[in-house]
């Protein structure tokens, strides 16, 4: 695949998920037992770029993979479900490695090891391919220089700032959307998220099964509802929500004339993609692909 024809680049972390069903999260100093266990591919890197690539974007994955059993169930996943490989990066660090204890109610508690994703840097064929992606896609599992690096080539940034951090202004005077869940959203902009847009052009915030709310500067709030289902297994939804995100903003012909409209289709797609992945369990697994969503998505 050619750099030039890439709608979405994903810089981003990729891991193993080792999911522990448990009847409840233990609290701190509890041990409790798992139901049994299950090894799948994850991280939220990997998770969004799979997103997108199902929802119909051309899709790469700039990303930092061990030489090890994990790493090839990675590169398993990611290939067959058409995610360009050729910026993923090689090392002897081991793959990253998340253990997700998921409880009876679906709710999940996550422990990653970065391992491998800690090395990630930007290779110069990476740089070119960020700079002619119509979306570039980052979130917080990897090493801060690189999403600092990411931002700054890229032409149109989505940050999902996750896991919950606090950011420098430098870096978001390079981010064009923001995505975050509520307590990502506090972490950024504290208890009013309107403050979000002192700080960002654009901002999504993901409030669960309630949806997500826009926000833009000189524009009203606007909500996306939620689609009510049966949630069995959360873990994902954020990521396919980001991923089909970017790849729906992808589409749209050209992302510095994206328009207020374009936005909420976007995420309107997203939400009935997200709604989807908790119904199914796993990462990867429960990620929808393109013909599901728009089945739902009118
Ligand atoms: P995160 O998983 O990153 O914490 P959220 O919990 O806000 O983020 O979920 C992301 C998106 O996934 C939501 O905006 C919503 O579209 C969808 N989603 C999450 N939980 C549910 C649920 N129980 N029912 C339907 N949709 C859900």
């Amino acid at each position: 695949m050619e750099p030039d024809v890439l709608d979405v680049v994903v810089v981003g972390s990729a891991n193993v998920d080792l999911v522990l069903p448990v009847q409840r999260i233990p609290r701190p100093g509890e041990t409790v037992l798992a139901a049994g266990m299950t090894r799948g591919p994850g991280g939220k890197g990997a998770n969004q770029a799979v997103a997108a690539a199902r929802a119909g974007a051309r899709t790469a994955i700039v990303a930092s993979l061990g030489v090890d059993d994990s790493g090839d169930l990675l590169r398993d996943a990611l290939a067959s479900s058409d995610v360009d490989l050729s910026l993923v990066a090689s090392t002897t660090t081991p793959t990253g490695t998340a253990i997700i204890t998921v409880d009876a109610g679906g709710e999940n508690s996550i422990v990653v090891a970065p391992g491998a994703n800690g090395e990630l840097t930007l290779s110069e064929p990476a740089a070119r391919a960020i700079g002619g992606a119509k979306i570039v896609l980052s979130q917080l599992e990897i090493p801060f220089a690189t999403v600092h690096a990411a931002a700054s080539a890229s032409s149109y940034f989505i940050l999902n700032a996750a896991p919950a951090a606090e950011l420098t202004d430098e870096l978001l005077a390079n981010v064009d959307l923001l995505v975050v869940n509520e307590t990502e959203a506090e972490a950024i902009a504290g208890s009013d998220r309107s403050a979000l847009l002192k700080r960002v052009p654009a901002a999504v915030v993901t409030l669960g099964a309630a949806g997500a709310v826009i926000l833009t500067r000189g524009g009203d709030e606007i909500a996306v509802a939620g689609v009510p289902v049966d949630a069995v297994d959360t873990t994902a939804a954020g990521d396919t929500f980001c991923g089909v995100l970017a790849a729906t903003l992808a589409a749209v012909s050209a992302t510095d004339s994206m328009t207020e409209t374009d936005l909420r289709n976007a995420v309107r797609r997203a939400t009935v993609a997200a709604s989807l992945s908790v119904q199914a369990a796993g990462a990867i697994p429960s990620v929808p692909h393109g013909d599901a969503i728009d089945a739902r998505y009118a």
